[in-house]
């Protein structure tokens, strides 16, 4: 019997950006008893459904984006007859649909670290209960992954998480309802020797796959020593204590090691963790900005976000400290018009911003935008025979761009402005001057290439209609993603010891 664990994606690029850390925490959740499982990660290439066989144990992770993919693999698996299991966001949101699209046997919800041994010997036994509930378990329960099983090569950035759940409330986002709003961080010693682990087979780019790296704000420290039970305070203290403690750790490391994180734009208002920032090597951030105007914040429950002038000074302020910011925006708010577009690629340019993304709102499951526009939708409304409702099951290339209908502008002026955006964010010039941020001329030329290469992945295959543009872009991104993934990997550091 073998397990095996799939990644799905519907496009494949040889060679991969970030790992996907689900594979390798949930093959260390894997008893030894069972063997190490085979792992599929199909951004590299597709599963060949030839190596399973009658009664081994299949383990699909979904999230909405890669859901139909994931259900085309559990039928096929489920043909060559084995067990299926899906996990995943989506799988913990929508169960039983796995069950009648991806040939299921069983579902975990949840996190899977300390349900999954029960799931494999239930399968083997024959005897898989149709759900699983893996629930939240505590921060020091998170399993370490498996960086042993990591194909050689593969990868520009490994993964490791310091922090489950985000405090926040953002109301197209459902990591807060899906991993929960109480912050659970890992013991700094597990984080630690995790990274000491892949910096000695030669990783020194890291991103710290948190929701959200600074749960605790100044504001949050300022309300709670308003109360007059101070054990709020308390708490909120501790987990402070415990980030900085973590930095302060990853500040011991060597110097060439450079770590990215998902952070809130709060933390511009905070030197002292900026610094700590700064002396960790936490050297980039993906900064949720979302919309540069009061309107589009209100729209999406993000008020704690500032605007204009205010707004180029915070995010300024990271870059001051050494932290280049990936800005990420939303386009086709219902309080955006056709001035927003170049008023946001404007912002980005003065706010000096090192990348950017622009996406399109889209109503996810698992949201409070997916509840509200659910009720706005004709239920006889379909595409491919696929009500819209369940949009992450039309045909890849037959879905819409743009879901919700927009007071101003048609779907496909959002679509065409958006690139518009992108075009004009990752056009040469622009890079270049950008690529000023590093000295040398090669670390400027990795630069442009790299930016490249961000734009091929994530806009043209992402945002183009026509599949030609899709296709021809995926063809580039493979081309330029391995010279890119050279210029990350380090010489190895097999005696490096854990500070
Ligand atoms: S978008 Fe970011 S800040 Fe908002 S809830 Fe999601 S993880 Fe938290």
């Amino acid at each position: 019997m073998q397990v095996h664990l799939v990644n799905p994606s519907h496009v494949s690029f040889g060679v991969g950006v970030i790992t996907p850390r689900w594979l390798f925490v949930i093959a260390a959740a894997t008893p030894a008893a069972f063997g190490d499982p085979r792992i599929t990660d199909e951004t590299l290439e597709p599963l060949d459904v030839g190596t399973i066989r009658q009664g081994d144990v299949v383990g699909i992770g979904i999230h909405t984006g890669n859901a139909l993919r994931g259900y085309e693999i559990g039928r096929a698996a489920r043909a060559a007859g084995a067990s299926v299991v899906f996990g995943g966001i989506h799988a913990t949101l929508y169960p039983e649909e796995a069950h009648e699209l991806g040939g299921a046997h069983a579902i975990v919800k949840g996190d899977g670290d300390a349900i999954w041994g029960t799931v494999i010997a239930d399968c083997t036994n024959g005897t898989p209960q149709r759900i699983y509930d893996g629930g939240r378990i505590e921060a020091g329960s998170f399993k370490p992954a498996r960086w042993d099983l990591l194909p050689e090569g593969r990868y520009m950035w490994a993964s490791v998480q310091t922090v489950r759940g985000c405090p926040k409330h953002c109301s197209f986002c459902s990591v807060w309802r899906t991993d929960g709003q109480r912050p659970r961080q890992r013991p700094s010693d597990a984080v630690v020797e995790e990274i000491v682990e892949l910096r000695r087979k030669g990783f020194r780019f890291i991103a710290l796959a948190d929701d959200n790296f600074y749960p605790v704000t100044l504001t949050d420290l300022h309300q709670a020593s308003r109360r007059a039970d101070p054990s709020r305070l308390e708490q909120l203290k501790a987990l402070r204590q415990d980030r900085f403690e973590l930095m302060e750790r990853l500040a011991k490391l060597p110097s060439d090691m450079v770590f990215y994180t998902q952070i809130t734009m709060e933390a511009s208002e905070d030197p002292e963790f900026l610094e700590a920032m700064h002396r960790a090597h936490i050297k980039g951030a993906l900064v949720g900005i979302e919309s540069v105007t009061a309107d589009g914040l209100k729209d999406i429950y993000k008020g704690f976000n500032a605007t204009g002038d205010e707004l180029v000074a915070r995010l300024r302020a990271f870059r001051r400290h050494g932290v280049h910011v990936l800005g990420s925006f939303i386009f086709g708010l219902p309080s955006d018009n056709p001035t927003t577009f170049d008023a946001t690629a404007a912002l980005a340019e003065q706010a000096e911003l090192t990348f950017a993304q622009f996406v399109m709102l889209t109503p996810f499951p698992g949201t409070v935008d997916f509840a509200e526009w659910e009720k706005t939708i004709d239920p006889a409304q379909s595409i491919a025979g696929v009500p819209i409702s369940r949009h992450w099951l039309i045909p890849q290339a037959s879905r819409p761009k743009v879901y919700t209908p927009h007071p101003v502008m048609s779907a496909d002026e959002i679509r065409q402005r958006t690139q518009a955006v992108w075009d004009r964010f990752y056009s040469l010039e622009q890079i270049w001057k950008r690529s000023g941020c590093v000295t040398s001329l090669r670390a400027r030329l990795a630069f442009v290439l790299i930016s490249k290469l961000y734009r091929q992945m994530y806009a043209n295959t992402g945002i183009a209609t026509d599949s030609a543009r899709v296709n021809r872009s995926a063809r580039w991104a493979r081309v330029i993603a391995k010279p890119c993934r050279r210029l990350f990997a380090a010489k190895p550091m097999p005696h490096l010891a854990i500070p």
